[in-house]
């Protein structure tokens, strides 16, 4: 029998939590496709004069509760099943979280370190002009992801304005705030979390001072770990793309942000500070209360599961936990805050600069935190009280929490959508 596939692999949550719910059937077949995935050949002239090109993609996976919205990844790895996976995901958090959006997601296979900084500007207008008549304000909505930043999301705005000849800030969120970005789209994702955590801390055992563990230090990693340490947690473990460090009486933060700053990894500060070197797969059964997966998919997985330490993990990344992995960390007892909750804080405060697009009107980043404390609070208490009702994971609860609302909004549609 051949691997399920990534995508194979998603839909298994939905299945799962499907046995919760007395649904029509149409409704699953309706979220088992993507609705359309677009690939194009991107070609950008290079520093040097020569020319390259490089694959792209974008999906919008399901509309039926709004335009589709989902982030744009620059990775080497990136392929299409990968954008529909993620694109998936991206329809069951908005979902999550009740925001007017259905999902979608887009990439470009490259590894943008190798590139100047004028070459990904190319590459980024390059990506709009193939996929102008895809997105738009009211269709499909991009925003950061994986090795993007709101720089890029600059640039793709302006080119789509440029292409449709009017300021329409609203086709792209996590821009900077000079271009109509929103105050607190920085931190987001982490901020979501983090108050996620902070709100269930009782139920989770993690009222006292916690121990913590991040895997991956970009823009998610790095904010977590500054607001956890603000309250006094102490961060023992790091790694990147390279590699981890440790320290069992937390990390020295300023000396980690520094190095990324300065594009090199939490490894060059090992021997400062009493950082010890730790390889990227030892942070995952590393001594600690919380685990944060901050980096790709498939990272805890039938292989490494039942290494797990921590009380709880937070699922900062996309899709960090396999299903297979999700089974050993259940037995263990490990709480598993899934994505689709753990990491829509970054998805809501792009809703949140969509809604300050539309109305011409900034809200000061007060306004963002309590809007967003209070969205993350409310839907994360739903899903912890499906799961205890139900005596089902937090992942499967929050499945099932999104699934009766995509299923609602189907049937309203009707038969013809
Ligand atoms: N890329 C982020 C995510 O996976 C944010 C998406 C958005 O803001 O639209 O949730």
């Amino acid at each position: 029998m051949s691997e399920p596939s990534q995508l194979e692999q998603a839909l298994v949550r939905l299945d799962d939590a499907a046995q919760y719910l007395n649904i029509d059937p149409d409704v699953i077949e309706k979220l088992k496709f993507p609705r359309e995935t677009t690939q194009a050949r991107l070609m950008i002239r290079m520093d040097d004069g020569s020319r390259k090109s490089f694959l792209s993609w974008r999906c919008r996976y399901d509309d039926t509760r709004g335009p589709t919205k989902g982030g744009i990844r620059f990775h080497p790895n990136s392929n299409a099943e990968e954008v529909e996976t993620l694109a998936f995901w991206m329809t069951f958090k908005c979902a999550v979280m009740n925001l007017p959006y259905g999902g979608g997601k887009g990439a470009v296979q490259v590894d943008p370190r190798k590139l100047s900084k004028a070459e990904i500007e190319r590459l980024s207008r390059s990506y709009i002009q193939a996929f102008s008549r895809i997105i738009g304000p009211d269709r499909d909505i991009p925003a950061p992801d994986v090795y993007t930043n709101s720089m890029i999301m600059g640039w793709m705005a302006d080119e789509y304005s440029q292409i449709v000849d009017r300021y329409e800030p609203a086709v792209i969120t996590g821009k900077p705030i000079a271009l109509g970005g929103s105050k607190g789209r920085d931190d987001a994702t982490a901020r979501g979390g983090y108050y996620l955590v902070r709100h269930l801390a009782g139920e989770l055992g993690c009222d006292g001072s916690m121990k913590v563990a991040i895997q991956g230090f970009g823009n998610a990693g790095q904010h977590i770990a500054r607001l956890l340490a603000g309250d006094g947690h102490k961060i023992v473990a790091v790694s990147d793309s390279e590699g981890g460090v440790y320290c069992e009486f937390g990390l020295n933060l300023s000396l980690l942000m520094e190095a990324k700053a300065a594009g090199k990894s939490v490894v060059s500060t090992v021997g400062q500070s009493g950082h010890e070197a730790l390889s990227a797969d030892a942070l995952i059964g590393v001594e600690c209360d919380l685990l944060v997966p901050a980096a790709l998919e498939d990272m805890i997985h039938q292989g490494n599961a039942e290494l797990v330490k921590a009380k709880v993990v937070l699922e900062l990344a996309n899709g960090p936990v396999t299903p297979e992995g999700d089974r050993i960390l259940a037995k263990k007892n490990v709480v598993v805050l899934p994505d689709i909750l753990a990491n829509a804080g970054g998805v809501t405060v792009s809703y949140f600069e969509w809604v300050q697009n539309k109305q011409g009107y900034y809200w000061d980043v007060e306004e963002i935190h309590a809007r967003l404390k209070t969205i993350m609070e409310r839907e994360g208490r739903a899903i912890w009280n499906i799961s205890q009702e139900k005596g089902i994971t937090v992942r499967t609860a929050a499945y099932v929490h999104a699934l009766s609302r995509l299923a609602e909004a189907i049937e309203a549609h009707g038969t013809q959508s």
